[in-house]
């Protein structure tokens, strides 16, 4: 797929406040700082379509871009923060799990972790729980141009071991950068399978 057009929709609060069901969406979350703006410009060929942070988790809305105006691809809140208060945090668990629980458009979901650190309690916490609820995701392995291609292995080797323990078929992990630009069409081409079986609304 080649993404010619993508626009922004809507940056939501809550649930309610989200684009009407009408199209087939993309979701993208992970732990904040984890890359995925950048990522997102990558994907979308545009330098500032979603702010690369200064600050870790100063995004804490949904944001819906429409692409190639037939898909949504969601921005979801990062999770994880270290530094802000309590309720704050279960305020951005209860959206981030009532998106997951509400959404009935979703897709699919990319859950992005940094390639260069060891497996973190909130991610396989996250994992789980979208296993629990039969949440579809490819999980993305970020800033690989970091990491030699052994130390790439063997953490993609760690997670892999960690998803055959709660998931029947781990799927793919899909090392990506913003530097080489690796996974970009990966991505693409999945969102492409996904709408391409998708049953017209
Ligand atoms: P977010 O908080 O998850 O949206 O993360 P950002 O997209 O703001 O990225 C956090 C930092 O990581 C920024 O300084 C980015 O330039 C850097 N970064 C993101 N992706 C990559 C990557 O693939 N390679 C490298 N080398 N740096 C990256």
């Amino acid at each position: 797929m080649v993404i010619t057009t993508a626009e922004f929709i809507s940056s939501s609060p809550n649930i309610s406040s989200c684009p009407q069901l009408r199209l087939p969406e993309f979701a993208f979350i992970g732990r904040s700082n984890v890359g995925k703006s950048s990522l997102i410009n990558m994907l979308t060929n545009r330098k500032g379509l979603a702010k690369v942070s200064q600050t870790p988790g100063k995004t804490r809305l949904i944001n819906h871009f429409k692409i190639n105006s037939t898909w949504y691809l969601v921005d979801l809140p990062g999770y994880g923060f270290a530094r802000i208060p309590k309720t704050e945090k279960l305020k951005l668990e209860k959206l981030i799990y009532s998106y997951f629980l509400k959404r009935t458009n979703l897709e699919h979901t990319f859950l992005l972790v940094d390639s260069r650190l060891d497996p973190q309690s909130n991610d396989v916490t996250f994992m789980t729980w979208l296993e629990l609820h039969h949440i579809k995701f490819s999980l993305l392995f970020t800033k690989s141009d970091k990491l030699s291609k052994t130390r790439l292995e063997k953490n993609m080797n760690h997670y892999h071991q960690i998803l055959t323990e709660f998931k029947p078929n781990p799927g793919e992990i899909i090392p990506t950068s913003i530097v080489s630009h690796s996974g970009k069409e990966k991505i693409l081409q999945t969102i492409d399978h996904f709408l391409s079986t998708t049953p017209v609304q």
